[in-house]
């Protein structure tokens, strides 16, 4: 079918997780213009699905047309101005990003930081908030470099007490597992498609909740990045529709196509798959030597951390890759070549994918 020379992968890394024969076809869509009223109808659809994800009524969702660090970026630099304090949680590499992020924005973060493998401990995010009265408060919900998912609510609740903003990366939690924007008092919170939600890469669904909006307005300063900016980009994904930039059709129609498949399996029903591919993992994995080093209270469903019992790591994941077609991930940062990121995300969270991966793992003993 394809006319370019690329091998069908089962892609069990940390991301891109495999496209449904549905977004497949909605890539294939015929082109039609970003201010057709057709495709428009589409983006409206699109941001209602995106609302009924991340779980709020009221929030303003979009797509925006970059990928998950690029909402991370926007979210951060739209919410903070220079000399503003924003603390940090960092229980992986992606929280060390949004300190970076803070630091070339000229604010001041405020880090704090988990024990390798843990999830920052609520207790000293809500001392830091005390103490610090930090302007945003941002982490991660689901550290794809560690497989830890990070609590949310109460961290979220003092951090509004104090009126503080809060941003949350739902980069690899999005379609995978609960995330409650207004229950848990979310302001800000960005995703990524090629995750759980199985669509390619490319685009950061964003919700933005009112507190947001209303600081954005209040703003002394324009956001120093012109393409980021949401006020700007919220002149086309609004009623008035004007031009900001084009934007990447056949990525929304993909997009499209996959919260389709989201909406119609039900989220419900869609987490426990996760988890019971989970579950199925540790089962299959855990005879061969694997060990899960994250405490399983913490344990994301959809990322697993697993230190592997193979003396060269990196060749038995070449070997999967090249003579089974199986990626996995390897560690990121200071947990490379220490642990593996099995992924089983969106289409490839099932029992399936477990099988297939522990077969060729058999097939190397
Ligand atoms: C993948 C990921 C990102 C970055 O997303 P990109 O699409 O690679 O830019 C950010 N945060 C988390 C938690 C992620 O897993």
């Amino acid at each position: 079918m394809s006319s370019i020379p690329c091998p069908e992968r089962l892609l069990l890394g940390p991301g891109p997780s495999n496209l449904s024969t549905e977004v497949r076809e909605a890539l294939a869509s015929p082109m039609i213009g970003h201010l057709d009223p057709a495709f428009l109808a589409l983006l409206d659809e699109v941001q209602a699905m995106l609302r009924t994800l991340f779980g709020s009524e009221e929030a303003w969702t979009l797509p925006l047309s970059a990928t998950g660090s690029a909402g991370m970026e926007t979210c951060l630099i739209n919410l903070t101005e220079p000399g503003e304090r924003v603390l940090i949680g960092q229980c992986g590499v992606f929280g060390g990003r949004m300190r970076e992020i803070v630091e070339r924005l000229g604010a001041q973060p405020i880090v704090i930081e988990a024990p390798m493998g843990e999830s920052v401990p609520t207790q000293a995010m809500l001392d830091a908030i005390e103490r610090e009265r930090p302007h945003v408060v941002a982490f991660v919900h689901a550290e794809t470099s560690t497989g830890v998912a990070q609590p949310v609510e109460s961290i979220a609740h003092a951090a509004r007490s104090q009126g503080a903003l809060v941003v949350l990366d739902c980069v690899t939690s999005l379609a995978g597992m609960p995330v409650r924007f207004d229950e848990w008092q979310i302001d800000a919170a960005y995703s990524g498609t090629q995750k759980c939600l199985s669509c390619p890469p490319g685009l950061s669904p964003l919700a933005i909740g009112p507190r947001a909006l209303e600081r954005m307005r209040a703003r002394k300063r324009p956001v120093q990045s012109w393409y980021l900016d949401l006020s700007l980009i919220g002149g086309y994904l609004s009623s008035k529709r004007v031009y900001h930039h084009t934007a990447p059709v056949s990525a929304i129609f993909a997009l499209y196509a996959g919260l389709k498949r989201v909406i119609g399996e039900g989220l419900e029903k869609r987490f426990e798959r996760h988890v019971d591919a989970h579950r199925a993992l540790v089962s299959a994995l855990t005879p061969l030597g694997f060990q899960f080093p994250v405490n399983d209270q913490e344990r994301l469903p959809m990322l697993n951390a697993v230190v592997p019992p193979y003396d060269d790591e990196a060749e038995v994941r070449r070997r999967l890759l090249l003579e089974h077609d199986i990626e996995v991930g390897g560690g990121l940062g200071s947990l490379a070549g220490r642990i593996w990121r099995i992924g089983l995300m969106g289409e490839n969270a099932c029992r399936e994918s477990v099988e297939k991966l522990v077969r060729a793992l058999e097939s190397f003993t």
